[in-house]
């Protein structure tokens, strides 16, 4: 199989567990976050998956799953 240089990494949000309280756009500093209809959305052009959303959210609603896979 070929072989991968890729990075796979995760934004994941629970809507069931946001508040909606904004905390997240506030804190990122790519200004990469906002609500569309309600829904937490990212840009992911700005999105450096640095975790300080997922940090701050005072509900766990955002997780960052980081499974970096690197070339040899
Ligand atoms: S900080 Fe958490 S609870 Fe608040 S808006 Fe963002 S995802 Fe929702
Ligand atoms: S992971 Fe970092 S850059 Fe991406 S949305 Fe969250 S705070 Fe912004």
């Amino acid at each position: 199989m070929g072989k991968k240089s890729q990075t796979s990494d995760d934004f994941v949000w629970q809507r069931e567990r946001c508040k909606k309280c904004d905390i997240c756009q506030k804190m990122c500093p790519q200004h990469g976050l906002k609500f569309v209809d309600g829904v937490l959305t990212r840009d992911q052009a700005k999105c450096n998956l640095c975790g300080i959303c997922a940090l701050y959210c005072p509900d766990q609603a955002i997780t960052i799953i980081k499974n970096v896979k690197r070339k040899t």
